[in-house]
């Protein structure tokens, strides 16, 4: 499943994601509906065409659409260091759209935060 569309803003956009790293994470929602992928991937991304990356990070769901390698923790495979304290996505430039949705301190940033136990205001 897919991330949903670009919530309302509620927080001001001060929150360091370089500190953070929980929207890179299966929700705890998304997995509660029984879904065990998170971000999908649309045909035209670039990432798709780079196959070396698209090995490494890239697995088909079930009904067969392209989505975010995630390890047994629900965690993107390109996400690296340690949540909360300092993460780095490895193919920034190429992450899909849905990566780019999520805004510091809109609704959904925030509902990730609590989803990992991350101080809303770190
Ligand atoms: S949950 Fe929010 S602060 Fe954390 S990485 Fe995602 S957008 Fe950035
Ligand atoms: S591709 Fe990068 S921004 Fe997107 S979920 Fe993975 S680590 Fe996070």
């Amino acid at each position: 499943m897919a991330r949903t569309p670009r919530p309302v803003q509620l927080a001001p956009a001060n929150l360091d994601c370089q500190r953070c790293g929980a929207c890179c994470y299966n929700a705890v929602q998304n997995q509660a509906e029984g879904f065990a992928d998170w971000v999908e991937i649309q045909p035209d991304e670039r990432i798709l065409r780079r196959e070396r990356l698209k090995k490494r990070f890239v697995i088909l769901a079930n009904d067969g659409t392209p989505h975010l390698k995630l390890d047994p923790q629900g965690r993107c495979t390109a996400l690296t260091g340690q949540l909360g304290v300092h993460v780095h996505c490895e193919i920034y430039e190429l992450r899909p759209r849905a990566c780019r949705r999520v805004e510091p301190g809109d609704e959904s940033c925030l509902m990730y935060r609590r989803d990992r136990g991350i101080d809303p205001d770190s």
